[in-house]
């Protein structure tokens, strides 16, 4: 892990600013803000990646940009075999060593203890209490000391997300920038990198998962259905299936050992 000291420091753009940046940047190629914001930012800079299919093809052009470049993932400890088993590929292919953050074990076991392993069927807020403590947490510690951090967002990929810039002040956290570098692809591009570039990527892509999380909160889609009807499926409020790493949220309402 880069020694990059533990206080993140104001950004250094105003958000009109960053609105033409982004502008300027938005016909440009992916490449281009990633090369802006790996030599403005650098090692103050990472991608946060969950491995799915846009994150890989991220992975490789920051590494074909600066084979530095710094990876962050959130392993939940609820990840399909073959989310860990492409870290592994990617890491052998690249071989770059990526920066896990995990959930802190204290807040996991009152969360079990109080509503049990699979808690985010009951309700919305059990949901978003399992997803704070397992992703959102970890997510803060890994942003600790940075000025900017990347995600594999497209404005296609849910009606939550038509909005994103390809920079941006961090919607969840002002104090950082957020960079979209293929805020405008198509999944066909997304696709073509992959394939042009021979990218790993995870197996569940092949049988009919285009957006993976955590094992019991993924199932694959059939054909028409919206390509993040797999997460969260019991859910039926599209504007809900943020986990709220991308999003601006208050915390959530219940706490680990809150009696319901
Ligand atoms: S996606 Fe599911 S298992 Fe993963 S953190 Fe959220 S609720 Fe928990």
């Amino acid at each position: 892990m880069a020694d990059i000291g533990a206080v993140s420091r104001a950004p250094v753009y105003s958000a009109d600013e960053l609105q033409a940046l982004s502008d300027a940047f938005e016909k440009k190629p992916a490449q281009a803000v990633l090369a802006w914001a790996l030599e403005r930012f650098h090692p103050r800079f990472a991608l946060s990646s969950s491995f799915g299919a846009e994150d890989v093809a991220v992975i490789d052009m920051l590494w074909r940009l600066n084979p530095k470049a710094r990876v962050v993932t959130l392993d939940t400890l609820r990840l399909p075999k073959e989310t860990y088993e492409v870290i592994e590929r990617i890491q052998d292919k690249y071989g770059i060593q990526v920066e896990v953050y995990r959930p802190q074990p204290q807040a996991v076991a009152e969360m079990v203890s109080q509503h049990g392993l699979n808690l985010m069927y009951e309700s919305i807020d059990k949901r978003k209490l399992c997803c704070h403590i397992r992703k959102v947490e970890p997510l803060e510690r890994a942003l600790v000391g940075l000025d900017a951090w990347a995600a594999g967002l497209r404005r296609q990929q849910a009606s939550t997300r038509t909005d994103v810039k390809k920079i941006e002040l961090d919607p969840a956290r002002p104090d950082k920038i957020k960079i979209n570098p293929i805020a405008d692809w198509t999944w066909e591009q997304v696709w073509a990198y992959i394939r042009e570039h021979q990218v790993p990527y995870n197996a569940l892509h092949d049988k009919n998962y285009p957006s993976i999380g955590c094992d019991p909160c993924t199932r694959p889609v059939r054909p028409g259905e919206d390509p993040r009807a797999g997460r969260w499926w019991w859910e039926l409020d599209p504007t809900q299936k943020e986990c709220g790493l991308h999003v601006a949220e208050p915390p959530p309402s219940l706490t680990p050992a809150a009696k319901t």
